[in-house]
């Protein structure tokens, strides 16, 4: 056991789902070439002044009643000044002094336990440039560029309690915070593009100690699984330095994916910036109404969803939380589900074989062509014996990649099972006549026997006979 226990707290910048940016009427849309969706309100020029998108507000909103936030019925936007090539008017617009959303939580599960995790605050801001080394990194290029796309693009900060204790831990806070926003089209929640980043302040302290060692924030995470290496490595670092005699430097680290080390980025000594309240853009007003009526939208949510599905459908309670942890997986389970009413049958092969494809091609789900129609005419096929679950993943492949209708993949390649009992009696009698020690020590008692002799056959017939039929039909032969 460690004499030392982790404190994490994460910092969550969430893009917010607007068709235009948070002061100016520019598109949202990801992708499009640098510098095209730009306006004097996004690129800071003198004299210019935005009005606030009300949709910001009602998602920002809408995110904090799902993370059980209190709302803000007054709130208001401030100046964070600071210089940075990415920000043009020398000042970010943020909510410094009063989120529109604070005092949440949200459970996890990590090894079967459960834990509720506070949400500190959930406050409104715009983002600013990017900025593109020409060589890919700061530290090895001779020039860069600024993409002010995405200046201007609204975001939340979702800021939690350090009540996280490990990687595994932060992981899962990630994979629940992921889910909630997606479910309540709050955000696209895409890490990959950007519209979900994560930053980690770790510290650690001797087991049984309430004050807080110095932390390090950790920067340059691109996935949930780094997420998770790179909080592991930095308490293994810092339980290092201490045992060591030294003692933690407050800075801000980089996680280095290839090297799965964190590197010092710069001394963080918490900088003044000079925050004030920003005077050219209006405060928000939410009345109780207002606030009531976008309750009544939210959605049912990840927890209560995996909850019905076990309650309606007798599914695992597992299998129930994997269906659930995406909204496209779980509207996915329904949808088969209204055309074939087995629902672990229906489990199995999301978790099964839908889920190792994505995971193997690093695919989403919309991506693939395979639809709850189609997955349920496999499962019938199967159902009625005119293939086997063998051939079925084959089927299911081909869906995946292709999007045929299972019956017509099933036709095209000869993938039929064969019930067809001359043709299985000829093979029979070929598969007994080359294996007589098989038959012999079968005849001799040896129930093992059995199962080689099925083996062989549904080799010879490619995996396309039914195996209950061969069993039967062998034991018949093999009595004679
Ligand atoms: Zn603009």
């Amino acid at each position: 056991m460690s004499r030392y226990e982790a404190v994490i707290g994460l910092e969550v910048h969430v893009e917010l789902k607007t068709e235009t940016k948070i002061f100016c009427g520019c598109s949202t849309e990801f992708g499009q070439a640098p510098n095209t969706q730009v306006c004097p309100v996004c690129l800071g020029l003198p004299g210019s002044t935005g009005v606030l998108n009300k949709k910001v507000a009602e998602l920002a909103a809408r995110a904090g009643l799902a993370l059980n936030c209190k709302i803000g019925a007054y709130t208001w936007f401030d100046r964070k000044n600071y210089y940075y090539p990415d920000l043009p008017k020398g000042f970010q617009i943020s909510q410094v002094f009063r989120p529109i959303a604070y005092q949440g939580y949200l459970d996890i599960e990590v090894d079967g336990r459960e834990k509720r995790i506070n949400i500190t605050r959930a406050h409104i801001e715009e983002d600013p440039g990017k900025l593109i080394h020409a060589s890919g990194s700061i530290m090895t290029s001779r020039s860069s560029f600024v993409d002010y796309n995405r200046s201007g693009m609204p975001l939340i900060e979702i800021v939690s309690e350090p009540e996280l204790r490990s990687g595994a831990e932060a992981k899962a806070y990630l994979e629940k915070l992921k889910a909630i926003l997606e479910y309540t089209g709050v955000s696209d929640v895409k890490m990959e593009q950007g519209s979900l980043r994560c930053d980690a302040n770790v510290s650690v302290r001797p087991v049984g100690t309430a004050a807080l060692g110095t932390k390090t924030e950790i920067k340059n995470m691109n996935s949930f699984r780094a997420v998770q290496r790179a909080i592991e490595c930095e308490v293994d670092r810092q339980i290092d330095v201490l045992e060591e005699g030294d003692s933690v430097v407050q800075e801000t680290r980089a996680w280095d994916e290839n090297k799965g080390i964190t590197m010092s980025m710069r001394n963080k000594e918490n900088p003044d910036y000079r925050c004030f309240i920003e005077q050219e853009v209006s405060p928000i007003e939410l009345s109780d109404e207002w606030i009531k009526d976008l309750r009544a939208t939210i959605p049912e949510l990840p927890d209560a969803r995996r909850k019905r599905l076990v309650a309606e459908h007798g599914l695992p309670d597992y299998d129930a939380g994997v269906i659930t942890s995406s909204l496209a997986l779980a509207e996915f389970f329904d949808a088969t589900l209204e055309k074939f009413p087995e629902a672990k049958k229906i489990s199995n092969w999301i978790m099964g074989e839908l889920l190792r494809l994505l995971n193997a091609r690093g695919m989403e789900l919309s991506q693939s062509k395979i639809t709850p129609a189609g997955l349920a005419s496999l499962l019938e096929l199967i159902e009625k014996g005119s293939i086997s679950n063998k051939i079925g993943k084959e089927v299911f492949e081909t869906m995946f990649e292709e999007g045929q209708e299972p019956a017509q993949i099933v036709k095209e390649k000869g993938l039929s099972q064969i019930s067809d009992e001359g043709q299985l009696t000829r093979i029979i009698a070929e598969v007994i006549a080359k294996n007589p020690k098989s038959v012999e020590d079968f005849q001799a008692g040896k129930e093992k026997a059995i199962g080689f002799l099925v083996g062989q056959v549904m080799k010879a017939t490619r995996g396309q006979a039914n195996p209950g039929v061969v069993n039967t039909m062998l034991r018949e032969k093999l009595a004679e």
